[in-house]
This record gives structure tokens, sequence and C-alpha cells, in this order.
């Protein structure tokens, strides 16, 4: 019989398991707020529980638990990146980001990515499996644990693609935002694509008020087709539609990512084309500056170009700023540190 795994039931699933497994009513709110809210790794930590309930979970099921496998903290800024081992031995990365608002979380959504995105590292080894939705939320609960820091935003810019996993990170959302859980507005939430227009148009209709964030990184299809597969599915012309249909249904501002290569998708006239896309509507744009990956022979441009290419975008009315870089000095690209560690384990 395959284990229940606990943390990934919403409170309602968890009272019809424990319904069923004959428990009176209140049981199933002390197991949860154990789980989500005091956020304990074992059943013998559930005190006002029956020491037989206790060992009946035990058997039943699991608790889902990090293991930290690697953790690494920046001299520069405090910015703590966590390689967090799973049940099955794979790794994930977390990145816990200190801002004067509060602390920011980045969470993966999926072990490896089968995206494609020819500068970023996360997609080199395709994608292995999804996240399950506890396997999600023990990344905000062990980042805590182990920072001693409380998690006050999460953007899901980690490894993956969110909306490729999709049940999965609603599921995932549900339980963060319960009251009787963490209880995390989703208004301190951040859901970051690569453009997956079905996808769009389905967390379209849950109204979620969490910020949807499009990785654009090209302004028009001739460079999105070479850096990103995924415009092949979906054209730049699709998703600005997916977009604007988004927001006239939502009411929520899209927030553009846009990552600056060196001589591909920064110069002045891809910035003018940009804005000429972006014209009307209420967006922000967040510009990178590339993280280099080894594999994909990628530069940055000067500092100087990247803050000409701001300040045109100003100019032509679209609200735009460059992202401060966080961890520099701990590799903080996503999906690095998995890599890392893999090729290290294979040489071993
Ligand atoms: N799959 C989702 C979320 C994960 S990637 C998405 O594509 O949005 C998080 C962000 O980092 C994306 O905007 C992605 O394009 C960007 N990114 C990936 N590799 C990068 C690199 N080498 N330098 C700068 N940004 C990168």
């Amino acid at each position: 019989m395959t284990k229940i795994d606990y943390k990934s039931l919403t409170l309602g699933e968890l009272k019809t398991l424990l319904g069923e497994m004959g428990q009176p009513a209140f049981r199933a709110g002390q197991v949860y707020s154990w789980l989500h809210q005091k956020q304990v790794t074992s059943f013998e930590e559930m005190t006002n529980l029956p020491q037989a309930l206790r060992d009946r979970l035990a058997q039943e099921g699991y608790i889902t638990v990090h293991k930290v496998a690697r953790k690494l903290v920046s001299k520069l800024d405090g910015t703590q990146k966590f390689l967090f081992q799973l049940r099955d031995g794979n790794c994930i990365e977390t990145v816990l980001m200190k801002y004067k608002h509060g602390n920011s979380l980045c969470i993966s959504s999926q072990v490896g990515c089968r995206m494609g995105c020819n500068f970023c590292a996360s997609t080199l080894g395709g994608l292995v499996r999804n996240l399950t939705p506890s396997e999600m939320l023990e990344e905000v609960y062990a980042a805590q644990r182990e920072s001693g820091e409380k998690v006050a935003s999460i953007v899901l810019m980690g490894i993956g693609e969110p909306l490729d996993n999709f049940d999965n990170v609603m599921q995932f959302l549900e339980i963060l935002s319960s009251p009787e859980g963490m209880n995390l507005s989703l208004r301190h939430v951040s859901l970051s694509t690569c453009g997956l227009v079905d996808g769009i148009y389905k967390l379209m209709e849950k109204k979620l008020q969490l910020t949807l964030s499009i990785s654009l990184h090209a302004p028009n299809d001739e460079i999105r087709n070479r850096t990103m597969p995924v415009n092949k599915k979906y054209n730049v012309a699709e998703l600005m539609k997916a977009c604007r249909d988004y927001f006239r249904v939502t009411g929520r501002r899209i927030s553009f990512e846009y990552a600056l290569i060196g001589g591909v998708n920064d110069r002045p006239q891809d910035a003018k084309e940009l804005a000429a896309l972006l014209k009307g509507m209420p967006c922000h744009v967040n510009l990178i500056p590339v993280n280099p990956v080894k594999e994909r022979g990628y530069q940055r441009g000067s500092r100087e170009s990247i803050a000409r290419f701001q300040q045109q975008l100003e100019k032509l009315g679209i609200n735009a700023t460059v992202r401060r870089e966080l961890g520099s000095d701990i590799n903080a690209a996503c999906g690095q540190l998995r890599r890392a560690a893999e090729q290290e384990a294979q040489q071993r």
C-alpha cells in the first residue's frame, strides 16, 4: 500500500481521512496545525494526540522532511542558499533573500525542467519529476527552521516551470494560504512562467491574488525562438494576448522578467521593440543581467549598456528596474548548485 503524504493534504482532505480512521472531528485541525503552523518534523512532537494515533499515523504515512545536503551563506548580503535532498534522493534548490521589507524565499516547483530555455542551468538535465505539494511547503518550512528566519514572501522562481506542475502548485498555494495553516496571503506570492499560455488561462480562472511574472526575455519571435523553445508552441503575440486577458479578468498587474544577454537582446532596437510590445499594458519590467552559465556561453552586457536599456524603456513610458543581485558569491543562479552537486557525485 502506498503511504499517505499527510503534508500534501488540505484540511478538508485530512478531515475525511481521520474520520475514516474513526477519529473525532477535532483531530484533523490538531494534526494540520502541527504540520503547517508549528511545522514539526515527527509524529512524536504531536503531544496532544493519543500515542496510539501517533503510531498509526506513522505506520500508514509520513511527514515530508527535507535533508539539508548543502547550505551556503553569502558573505556579501546574507543570502542563504539550500540544496535540499528529497526522500528519493533527488535534490532541489531554495534561496532565502533578505530585504528591508522582510525575507523572500525563492522555491523550486520541479526536479529539473523540460522547457529548455537556452540560458538556464535548470533545464540542462531535463525534467526528472514534479514536486508534490508537501515538498514545496517543506521548502518553506525547512528554510525557516534552518535559518531561524521568518519567510514573508515567496517567489516560484527556482528550478522548474510551475505551470507545468499546475495541480500540485495550486494545492501547495491552497495549503500555504489557509488560515489554519501558515496563513501566508497570496498577495505575497509571485508565480513565474516561461509562457505556457494554456496554464495562464487556467490560472486566470482561479482569480488568485498572487503576482504573475512572465519570463519574456525577448521583444520578438525571432530572438525568442532562438533562446526559448516554448515560443515555438506559444509565440509572442499569443503570450501577449494571454497577458492582456489575464489583466482584464483578474485586475492584477503583470511583471515581466527580461534577462539581458550581451549582444542578443540588449540592443537599443530591442528596448524600442519591447516598449512597443508592452505599450498600454499595466506592467513592470524586471531587468536581470544574465547569469553566465558555463555550458551556455552567454555573457552579460556592460553595466552601462544595462543602465542604458533601462533608461530607454523608462523614456518610452515603460516602468523598469534593474534587479539588485543577491548572493553573487554563492552561485545563486537557478539550477547551478544542484548541477554542481550532481557533477561532483558523478566524479566520485
Ligand atoms: N520556469 C519559470 C520559473 C523558473 S526560472 C520561468 O521560466 O519563469 C526563474 C527566472 O530566472 C526566469 O525568469 C528565468 O528565465 C530566469 N533565468 C534562468 N536562467 C537565468 C540566467 N542564467 N540568468 C538570468 N536569469 C535566468
